[in-house]
């Protein structure tokens, strides 16, 4: 019997499992509290295996989704050929996959996806509300009611549901609803962020940049760049865009951390400063400082780059996702907010998706589901921070975060984690 599956929060974690409960037969309501037409951040993100498995299980667009690239370029300050090495990942930008799942889910044309696929048998229902902000959730025995704001109107509504999934991000509304337990930190260093089309630099750097994951190190930072579709699904040379990502070390509550977080109104912000509004006069002081100490590739990616935005990287770990016998769950971002570095989180969030197929079927219970995404996220944590220690880290605090991994893949090989 189809069930009713309610979804707060609209954006990839809210999509993939909006899609699976589509397909999977059941009517699915996903509740987003922002109104209108979603843009990106306008930075890439990694499409791992997860994604790759869920899209071609769920998709019918045919649409390319992503880029492959086969190989890291290693540069080492001034060096921007220090070595090469292999690896393969697949880079996206949330735009276009955005409108790869809304196109699948509720049938949204959209520039990357102008001829949505129909329907397949099947499905069952699909809606996507804007506007509504979830506020609390009551739970009995039979059913969950959700109550949420209709922020146009700004009136209380509510709806039943057998599952609720609690995909609304980092600061989850759901997660605090049902008291999960949560540890936030910050990691001891923000990441500057930037993309900017290929036209804009030169032919030289385009060459170096394209076909790899390039990584340029420094003293304690370092940046990374990779070639992404648009927004719109475009893949043409020329027309691509490069994205970067800056690590940088600054302590909590500094003077420079006071400097960076304050916009160009004077508003000190906590997480994010957007594009747009960055003050000119901070972001040309930091890659000034940067400059002399790189390569000739990044030092053009930066100097081209006249609006970038910056966050603070923050862990945001949580130990279950299951709740009310497994009616209540967390995806995504709002189970555990992963450091950039590894381009996961949307990864984090396909790989809930997938795995939940086995409680659906009634293989696995909702609390083995839930140990094993909290072994993903815990592995996921332990190589970011070991990546994130060669990049802005000591050789002790490297060492030390190679030896946590080690502890944690010989607990993993005994059963004890
Ligand atoms: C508009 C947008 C653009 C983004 N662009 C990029 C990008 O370019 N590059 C990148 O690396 N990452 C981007 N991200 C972040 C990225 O989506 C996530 O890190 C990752 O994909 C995991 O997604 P998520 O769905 O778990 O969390 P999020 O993407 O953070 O989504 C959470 C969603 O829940 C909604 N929400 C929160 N609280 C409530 C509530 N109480 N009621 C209803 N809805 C609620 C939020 O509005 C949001 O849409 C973007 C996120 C958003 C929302």
């Amino acid at each position: 019997m189809s069930k009713t599956v309610i979804i707060v929060g609209g954006s990839l974690a809210g999509l993939i499992h909006g899609l699976q409960h589509k397909r999977l037969g059941n009517n699915v309501i996903i509740l987003e509290q922002e109104s209108g037409e979603r843009h990106s951040h306008h930075a890439g993100i990694g499409f791992g295996i997860n994604a790759q498995e869920f899209l071609r299980k769920y998709d019918l667009t045919g649409l390319t989704p992503a880029f492959a690239s086969h190989s890291r370029r290693w540069a080492y300050y001034t060096r921007p050929n220090v070595m090469n090495t292999k690896g393969s990942i697949q880079l996206t930008s949330w735009g276009l996959l955005n409108s790869i799942l809304r196109a699948n889910f509720d049938g949204l044309a959209s520039a990357a996806c102008p001829n949505p696929p129909p329907a397949a048998e099947g499905d069952g229902s699909a809606t996507y509300l804007t506007g509504k902000r979830v506020t609390a959730l009551q739970c009995t025995k039979e059913t969950i009611t959700v109550n949420y704001v209709d922020t146009h109107a700004d009136r209380p509504e509510s709806i039943e549901a057998d599952l609720v999934i609690g995909a609304d991000g980092v600061n989850s509304t759901v997660r605090q609803l049902v008291n999960a337990p949560v540890t936030k930190r910050y990691a001891g260093y923000v990441a500057w962020r930037g993309t900017i089309s290929e036209k804009l630099v030169s032919k030289e750097t385009v060459e170096y940049l394209s076909g790899h994951v390039s990584l340029q190190f420094s003293k304690r930072t370092y940046l990374l760049c990779y070639i992404i579709p648009t927004d719109t699904g475009n893949f043409e040379p020329g027309e691509r865009l490069l994205n970067w990502v800056w690590y940088y070390n600054v302590a909590d509550d500094s003077p420079e951390m006071t400097d960076i977080f304050t916009d160009v109104t004077g508003r000190l912000h906590h997480n994010n400063v957007s594009r747009g509004l960055v003050r000119s006069e901070v972001w040309e002081r930091c890659r000034a400082e940067l400059l002399p100490r790189i390569s000739g590739p990044f030092q053009e990616l930066l100097q081209k780059t006249s609006n970038p935005f910056v966050t603070k990287i923050r862990d945001a770990i949580c130990t279950t996702a299951s709740f009310y016998d497994g009616r209540v769950l967390l995806v995504g971002d709002a189970y555990t907010t992963l450091r950039p570095h590894l381009g996961a989180a949307t990864e984090q969030a396909a790989f809930h998706s997938n795995t939940l197929e086995t409680v659906y079927h009634g293989k696995k219970t909702p609390e083995e589901w839930s140990s094993g995404v909290g072994r993903f996220a815990q592995r996921i944590i332990l190589i970011n921070k070991i990546i994130a220690e060669l990049g802005t880290g000591t050789v002790f605090s490297l060492l030390k975060s190679i030896l946590f991994y080690v502890v944690f893949l010989i607990k993993l090989k005994f059963g004890r984690n």
